[in-house]
């Protein structure tokens, strides 16, 4: 056999916005095609009218595009297979569907919506399997013509061959067989001609050459129904991999509404995630990197395609784990440019209306070393608000940890040392707040924790957070003078339990 050219294709339907689990497939697709030098197709599968989105196709797109997948041929750029909507290539479902009613591989089934449900739950009654009788495979030209005459509707089923062990020979899950007796006769064409998925996924992929068929493991029971139509419409069968579920942190299956974690890739951009943070978490769920990598856990798309083969896809459900993912974000968050980062958070600033949407080239300043305090701890960008906090606050929450600090014999005295050498400050910057700390620790005889704990404590309300000098140059000489005569004067209440 003759190798054919690489071609994937991450083919959604236009229902919803792009899924964690939707973007690993399109992920694993982008890096085979890429690693192969062939091609990455999107395809939309919209015939599912009832329950396609309005800008669910944009918003899909507009997501893989962010997260860095670019594809060679899909609906917005064209390409030599064309088109690449499902609605737009009905002709084409068409001709192959005649092709299979000719052969007698499919027929028409008149049966009613009611009738097909009585038959199911009478099969569910004793027991059985629900699939299809078969009643409509073989009707004579008197039967078709009254049910003509009584304005029937027909679908189109395909005829599933008795008797058949059908072998899907998955590169993830080795051969899988499956007794074509449990199949029954499946709906390719809806009363109204529109094709059912599995018909029209292998005529599409057929006819836009897929050489790989990647997608996730719930689909591997559909397979042997798109392999019996690939027999039978006689297209040579692509290679399927079937890429193991996405489970949640409890290792439970996910539905829609699962709140463990957040499944769908534009809630992440709106929090202010890295989209090379999200594409190199999603690569390892359910795939490995191949020694001597295989411990490692920070991939660039490009490192991704270099090392990527199906051959280390996993047969293991993978677990979603949100943490490991802050962690990740955190990383490529520190590796950025300050500049990024800023740009990253100050939307969430502006919109939590503390910073002015048009700033002077101080404000503008002071925004980026606000930024650039967190640059180290900050999991995403929109966490910059709460982390931020004490900079915008008038009065300061003191926590359990801050007042333990401040309750500390010493306390009162540092603080009031410590103001009256800011009260001499000159300019009120690092340096010079360097200077008060020292002469505040010669007055005092406190050093270390001891000098700088209850000013972190009394200044920011917290116990531990970013350079304290830094922070306190950016909360500003009068909010600071405020907040440390606050707590001068209110020191006995502060403290008290
Ligand atoms: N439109 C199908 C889906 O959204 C595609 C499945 C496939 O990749 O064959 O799940
Ligand atoms: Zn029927």
């Amino acid at each position: 056999m003759t190798e054919r050219k690489v071609r994937t294709r991450y083919a959604p339907s236009p229902t919803g916005h792009l899924h964690i689990g939707g973007a690993r497939t399109a992920l694993f697709c982008y890096l085979l095609a890429r690693k192969e030098r062939g091609n990455f197709i999107i395809r939309i599968e919209d015939t599912d009218q009832e329950r396609n989105i309005e800008n669910a196709e944009q918003g899909l797109l507009d997501s893989l595009k962010w997260l860095g997948l670019e594809w060679d041929e899909s609906v917005d750029i064209g390409g030599p297979y064309a088109p690449y909507r499902s609605m737009e290539r009905l002709e084409t479902y068409q001709t192959y569907l005649h092709q299979l009613l000719q052969d007698g591989k499919a027929y028409y089934c008149y049966c009613s919506k009611e009738e097909l449900d009585k038959e199911r739950e009478a099969q569910q009654g004793r027991g059985e399997m629900p699939r299809y009788s078969g009643r409509c495979r073989d009707l004579d030209e008197t039967e078709v013509r009254r049910f003509e005459e009584e304005g029937r509707q027909p679908t189109v089923r395909f005829r599933v061959p008795a008797n058949q062990t059908i072998v899907v020979d998955d590169l993830v899950r080795g051969k899988v067989t499956f007794d074509s007796n449990g199949i029954g006769d499946f709906v390719i064409a809806r009363k109204d001609g529109r094709p059912m998925y599995n018909f029209a996924v292998t005529v599409d992929d057929a006819l836009m050459e897929i050489s790989h068929i990647v997608r996730a493991e719930e689909h591997l029971s559909n397979t042997p129904l798109q392999v019996l139509l690939y027999e039978a419409l006689g297209f040579p069968t692509p290679r399927f991999a079937h890429a193991s579920l996405i489970l949640n942190p409890n290792r439970q299956k996910m539905s829609k509404r699962d709140e463990t974690i957040i499944q769908f890739v534009d809630q992440y951009e709106k929090l202010g995630y890295l989209p090379e943070a999200l594409v190199n978490y999603f690569a390892l769920l359910g795939w490995a990197p191949p020694e001597p990598r295989a411990e490692d856990e920070i991939f660039s798309l490009d490192e991704l395609v270099e090392l990527f083969s199906l051959e280390r896809l996993s047969k293991a459900p993978a677990i979603f784990d949100p943490e490991k993912l802050n962690w990740m974000n955190n990383h490529y968050i520190k590796e950025s440019d300050l500049s990024r980062i800023v740009d990253l958070c100050v939307p969430y600033l502006e919109r939590a209306g503390l910073i002015p949407t048009e700033r002077t080239p101080e404000q503008q300043e002071w925004v980026q070393r606000l930024v650039g305090l967190y640059q180290e701890q900050l999991k995403y960008g929109a966490q910059i608000v709460e982390l931020a906090d004490l900079f915008f606050r008038d009065h300061l929450n003191y926590g359990e940890e801050a007042k333990a600090v401040l309750a500390e014999d010493h306390v009162l005295d540092v603080l009031c040392e410590f103001r009256n050498q800011l009260q001499a400050l000159e300019s009120f910057d690092p340096n010079s707040l360097q200077r008060a700390f020292k002469q505040t620790q010669k007055a005092s005889g406190q050093k270390g924790k001891k000098l700088f704990m209850p000013v972190r404590a009394a200044l920011t309300g917290e116990v531990h957070g970013p350079d304290l000098k830094e922070s306190l140059t950016l909360i500003g000489r009068e909010k600071v003078e405020q907040r440390l005569q606050h707590v001068i004067d209110n020191y006995r209440q502060l403290v008290s339990k």
